[in-house]
């Protein structure tokens, strides 16, 4: 198990692992050392896992809602075994520090497979209505594909559902951080699962990951990444009358409006547009001031931003670990440059980051028009930009000013003035006053953030098809 899984290029295809002839070499973002190989599958693979996943489907479909359930149950408990193992993957695949692979990596996965393993209410899965009984069928084959950024959790919250729901899956993980996604499987094998119901085909998305949304045994693809991936996607399932999620990127603000704890607001915003190195796709990463309290503002997130400690992530006091990829850095220091090209005002601690690792100093972008790219686009990288507004309804049509709605906060003065300005924001997710995640909600976007959703019920109906049989 573990280490040996990533010293050869292997598959997992109806129930087995294969080798496979072509690899990559995974690289720790924190040292820029090989840490192992994942396989490059080609389609022919692909094909194979497809199969498998559909030769399981009927069997695998037509166990009861509760025996699935207890089969989730048990990977629970087999990657609970594996907990320590996982972070310290997570840690060496995506540079994530310590704390924030345990608490957000880990743990959140962990919750979100418990939490799936209670659903067997049996009125969900079969109703009456009139003289119709209402059926939740299984989807079919499902096809899980996933970024780098969360690579743990992006396959529990499609693993989960589909497993609770009747659908095998094949899972297709990122090339840049695919280790975690080879644990998951073999804590899949230990808890039992039967032969083709978990499938894992690593390789690239123009090739493997192309190959799956194609495959014509696929019914159904949930995919989260960038949106212009995302666009292709869709439209290839379009073209097929596949099922698609998406879970895409976004450009979430964190609104502060008049009377609100400014400190406390703008700590919470720093905190989340710098978690994971600021590679979070529903961070706040655009924080809307009232234009009164604007220079307090910059200075407090300046503040903030400098007190994070950035470096080692296998140090227990480490906030930010480097980003993903020199070229990932390479992207966030472009559109920061451009930005100040323009004219903005960037603020960034004078502190010394590792000679090695592909670490990025998080900055603050101050003075820049809601127009300018980097108050539009996602940057994926530990960048906050403020904009200043001029009361409650200039803020709302700031925050929806955007192509992107995947989360959000509003810091206000009381939770009924939150609450009025949360439901008129056009996003998937709103925190007022700092609230807590759920994992029972739903998590999706609007517009470019995409479509369907994830976690809770809702995630769990995405992978069902809706039957009415009348007696
Ligand atoms: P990405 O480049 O879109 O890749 C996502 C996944 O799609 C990877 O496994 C990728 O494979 C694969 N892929 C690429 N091209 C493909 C194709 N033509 N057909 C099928 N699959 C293909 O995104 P990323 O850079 O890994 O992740 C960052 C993005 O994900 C950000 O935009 C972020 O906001 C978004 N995200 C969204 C959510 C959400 O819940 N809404 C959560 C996390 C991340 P390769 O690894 O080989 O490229």
């Amino acid at each position: 198990m573990t280490r040996a899984l990533w010293e050869r290029p292997v598959a997992f295809v109806g129930g087995a692992w294969v080798d496979v002839d072509r690899s990559r070499a995974v690289v720790d973002p924190a040292t820029e050392q090989p840490i192992g190989t994942a396989a490059d599958c080609d389609p022919a693979l692909v094909d194979a896992a497809v199969r498998a996943a559909a030769s399981a489907a009927a069997s695998w479909g037509q166990t009861p809602a509760e025996e699935r359930a207890s089969a989730i149950a048990r990977l629970h408990t087999e990657l609970v075994r594996r907990r320590e193992q996982l972070v310290d993957t997570i840690v060496a695949e995506v540079g994530a520090p310590l704390r924030t692979a345990r608490d957000a990596h880990v743990d959140v996965a962990l919750d979100v497979l418990r939490w799936y393993a209670e659903q067997v209410d049996p009125g969900w899965f079969e109703y009456t209505i009139g003289n119709s009984r209402v059926v939740r069928q299984p989807a079919g084959v499902a096809a899980c594909i996933t970024p780098w950024n969360y690579p743990l959790y992006q396959l529990v919250v499609k693993l989960a559902p589909a497993l609770l729901a009747g659908c095998p899956v094949v899972i297709k993980p990122a090339e840049l951080a695919p280790l975690t996604a080879y644990l998951l499987v073999d804590a899949a094998v230990d808890a039992a699962l039967p032969p083709g119901v978990v499938n894992l085909v690593p390789g690239s998305g123009a090739e493997t990951g192309d190959a799956l949304v194609r495959h014509p045994l696929v019914a159904l693809i949930s995919f989260t990444g960038s949106t212009a991936v995302g666009r292709q996607v869709a439209s290839l399932a379009a073209l097929r009358c596949k099922r698609v999620g998406l879970e895409l990127g976004g450009k979430s603000a964190s609104i502060v409006l008049d009377g609100a704890p400014l400190e406390t607001a703008v700590r919470a915003t720093v905190d989340s547009a710098t978690l994971n190195s600021g590679q979070t796709c529903s961070a706040w990463t655009r924080l809307l001031v009232p234009a009164s309290r604007y220079e307090e503002a910059v200075s407090l997130a300046g503040r903030d931003m400098a007190a994070l400690v950035v470096g080692d992530p296998r140090d227990v006091r480490t906030d930010l670990g480097p980003l993903i990829s020199a070229e990932q850095r390479r992207r966030v220091h472009d559109l920061v440059d451009r930005a100040s090209a323009v004219g903005a005002r960037i603020i960034r601690a004078d502190r010394a980051l590792p000679a090695v690792g592909y670490f990025t100093e998080p900055v603050v972008v101050a003075d820049v028009d809601a127009t300018t790219e980097i108050a539009r686009e996602e940057v994926f990288g530990p960048v906050l930009t403020l904009l200043p507004h001029h009361g409650q309804e200039d803020a709302i049509a700031s925050a929806n000013a955007s192509p992107y709605g995947l989360g959000g906060a509003v810091w206000a003065a009381t939770e009924a003035q939150g609450l009025a300005v949360a439901r008129r924001l056009r996003t998937g997710q709103v925190d007022v006053n700092g609230a807590e995640f759920n994992l029972a909600a739903p998590f999706g976007g609007f517009g470019a953030s995409g479509t369907g959703r994830e976690l809770g019920l809702a995630g769990l109906e995405e992978y069902t098809e809706l039957q009415a049989i009348q007696t």
